[in-house]
């Protein structure tokens, strides 16, 4: 828990951040670290689809779950909307998000994208891909997450810090399969392969192999995605590892109903609306995301990179082993 003091600070900053609303209307308060540009349009059409207001604050996910449990049953938010399962379960374990017990979820929703215990739900998908220099990397020499870790890519591998939570819940997963020794090893094997040192963002990965420093790397799909739209010119192309082994580590954007909502009944019902087949579209296109409703085709820019196979593992493993999974990139010095 939080001092008195930053409890105190945390609820005036509570108040002056949530906009106010007209008296009686209808309405659900969200959290959202998804940044206002790709939730915005949607929650428009909620509204004016239900007549149900929607009032939002952004933050990155780390000061949104000290919000929520710093304002405890005084909070306002009735949704928590973030990125990545190792921060949904965070949460979930932080005690700030309740079960939802909805059909509606249920079906939209494959049960390896949502929480076992039912407090969170998937409503994105994002992959991690490789990335990699078709100057210098023929396509059919990229296998798998684990073969990065092979001699052949001595002084060739970039990757994003270890600090970032997408590393920590592909090395989460990565236990769970494999077991922690063969995880430690792979782990010790990128670092030995690395050309440079662990850089700050997906961003900086694909530029990195753009500029030749290095010729494969592990990003998010939607970062290459969106630098491709930027820079037509990169000289980067995408790869799915999934040759071997169980597939491409998929992760989510996802969201639950808050433990203290004071509109649980419409929280649910948000939560509902963004997984059907009228929102699932624009929800993943608005990131270059992939719908996680079976039922939604992906974005043409998505589906250009081809098919692919996702590991089936539930993403609440993410979550449960990131503990372990800081501790041995450490351990294998993966800074
Ligand atoms: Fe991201």
């Amino acid at each position: 828990m939080f001092p008195a003091p930053v409890r105190r600070l945390a609820l005036l900053l509570a108040c002056a951040l949530v906009l106010p609303t007209a008296a009686h209307a209808a309405e659900v308060v969200v959290y959202s670290a998804r940044v206002e540009p790709l939730i915005k349009p949607l929650f428009d059409a909620y509204t004016k689809e239900t007549g149900v207001d929607v009032r939002f604050a952004t933050d990155k996910e780390g000061p949104l779950l000290a919000r929520l449990q710093a304002e405890g049953e005084n909070t306002q938010a009735d949704v928590l909307l973030t990125v990545d399962a190792g921060n949904l379960w965070q949460a979930a374990e932080a005690g700030v998000l309740r079960p939802v017990d909805s059909a509606v979820l249920r079906a939209n929703v494959p049960a390896q994208l949502r929480d076992p215990g039912d407090r969170w739900f998937g409503l994105a998908i994002r992959a991690r891909a490789l990335v990699y220099s078709p100057e210098r990397v023929k396509p059919d020499e990229l296998v798998s997450y684990e073969d990065l870790a092979s001699p052949k890519w001595k002084g060739r591998l970039c990757l994003r810090t270890s600090k970032k939570v997408y590393n920590q819940s592909l090395v989460a997963m990565m236990i769970a399969r494999l077991g922690e020794a063969k995880a430690e090893e792979i782990v010790k094997g990128w670092v030995a392969n690395l050309a440079t040192e662990p850089l700050a963002s997906d961003n900086q990965v694909i530029e990195a192999i753009d500029a030749g420093k290095c010729d494969v790397g592990v990003v998010n799909t939607y970062y290459f995605g969106r630098l491709l739209e930027e820079k037509p010119g990169l000289k980067v192309r995408l790869a799915w590892p999934d040759k071997v082994g169980p597939g491409v580590h998929v992760n989510i954007s996802g969201a639950g109903v808050t433990r203290h909502a004071k509109h649980p009944a419409e929280a649910q019902q948000l939560l509902e609306w963004l997984s059907s087949p009228k929102a699932q579209g624009l929800f993943a296109s608005l990131n270059l995301e992939f719908p996680v409703n079976p039922a939604v085709p992906a974005d043409p820019k998505v589906t250009a990179w081809g098919p692919y196979k996702a590991d089936p593992a539930n993403v609440a493993d993410a979550g449960r082993l990131q503990k372990q999974a800081v501790m041995l990139m450490d351990r294998a010095g993966y800074r």
